[in-house]
This record gives C-alpha cells, sequence and structure tokens, in this order.
C-alpha cells in the first residue's frame, strides 16, 4: 500500500532486452544467474538505506527481465559506495559488487553517464584521484602537511603511468573527456 505522497512507476516487462544477463556476464558478473533474490545484500546496502530506486538486489533483478533500458535512465549505480558489503552477505558468492561495476561498464558504452560520473574520471585522468578537493591545500598547510598528499597528483611520474593506462582503455575511445596528446582529441 502507497504511503501519503508517494508515487510509483510501472515498468512494462514485455519490453526487456534478451540476452541482458549475458552481457551483464561478459562484463565481469559472471555470477549473476546465481542469485536467489534473498535480499541478504539489499539488507546491508547503503543505497537502499539512502533510497535509490535500484540497489543491488533490484539491479540483479532488473537485469534478469532485461528492463536495460529501464536501468541505463537510472543513476542509482553511479550511487554504489564501493563498500562491498553485499558480496561479503551474498551467501550465493554472486558478488553483488561486480554486478553493479558491469552495469556501469554497459552504460559508459551507451553514453549514460551523469555529471557527476564525468566529473570524477576526469579528476583521476588530472590528478590521480576521482575525488580531490583542491581547495584542501591551504587548510593542510595550516595543520603542517605539505598542500598535496603524498599521491600521485605529487607524483609527476606516476600521474603520467595512470595516464598511460586510461588512454589504453576503452574510456579513451569513447572521447568523454580530453585525453592529452595521445587522447581521442589529440591536444
Ligand atoms: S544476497 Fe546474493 S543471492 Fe541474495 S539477493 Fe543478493 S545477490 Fe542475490
Ligand atoms: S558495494 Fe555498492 S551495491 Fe554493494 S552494498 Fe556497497 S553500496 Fe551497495
Amino acid at each position: 500500500m502507497l504511503r501519503s505522497g508517494e508515487t510509483f512507476e510501472i515498468i512494462n516487462l514485455s519490453k526487456g532486452e534478451a540476452g541482458f544477463a549475458e552481457e551483464i556476464k561478459k562484463m565481469g558478473g559472471e555470477r549473476i544467474l546465481e542469485c536467489i533474490q534473498c535480499g541478504k545484500c539489499a539488507a546491508t546496502c547503503p543505497l537502499a538505506l539512502a533510497g535509490f530506486p535500484f540497489f543491488n538486489k533490484r539491479v540483479i533483478h532488473a537485469i534478469l527481465n532485461g528492463l536495460k533500458e529501464v536501468l541505463l535512465n537510472d543513476i542509482s549505480i553511479w550511487a554504489c559506495q564501493s563498500c562491498n558489503r553485499c558480496t561479503e552477505t551474498c551467501p550465493r558468492r554472486v558478488d553483488p559488487f561486480e554486478i553493479m561495476m558491469a552495469m556501469r561498464r554497459v552504460a559508459v558504452r551507451k553514453y549514460a553517464l551523469p555529471a557527476t560520473a564525468i566529473k570524477g574520471i576526469k579528476s583521476l585522468y588530472d590528478v590521480g584521484h576521482a575525488v580531490y578537493l583542491s581547495e584542501a591545500g591551504e587548510p593542510r598547510k595550516k595543520l603542517g602537511l605539505p598542500e598535496k598528499p603524498p599521491t600521485t597528483v605529487a607524483d609527476p611520474e606516476a600521474l603520467a603511468e595512470v595516464q598511460s593506462i586510461l588512454r589504453k582503455t576503452s574510456l579513451a575511445t569513447l572521447g568523454i573527456i580530453p585525453m592529452g596528446e595521445f587522447g581521442i582529441f589529440g591536444i
């Protein structure tokens, strides 16, 4: 029963895409067919707690029903925290986290990325961190720390290595972000 103010969306299962589960298997979600929809992964998932409509168990359910377009039009998979609680909890060793990542890989190939994800990828290429607070330099100095942490952001050699790896991934061929002299934009 719906509570006051709640809405629901009717999903037409007859529009499901046959072979979607096979695509997910090829993208890294090898054990998706082992899922028995017990819900243990959902009970530990921060996405479910935060109210996202497609947390691990529901993503798997949607994939098994071939609902590719529904998932591509929803941002839930991008909110996964990579906490791996679902993987530790699953009694069938389905590895729901890997299925979330497989779904992201499918989404990237369809350019179905939210702006925040593109920002994260660009930051990863530029400084070696998907999330990096450049404005943290001043507070770090006040605490007696170097302006930049001792990671790729302060190590040009390591950053060049990260960039070289990223240029070899399919992200480079997608052209979502500029990737330097060897990247898709050639700049
Ligand atoms: S815990 Fe495992 S078997 Fe249960 S719903 Fe989640 S993925 Fe499926
Ligand atoms: S890894 Fe992602 S899907 Fe799994 S419990 Fe954490 S947030 Fe949820």
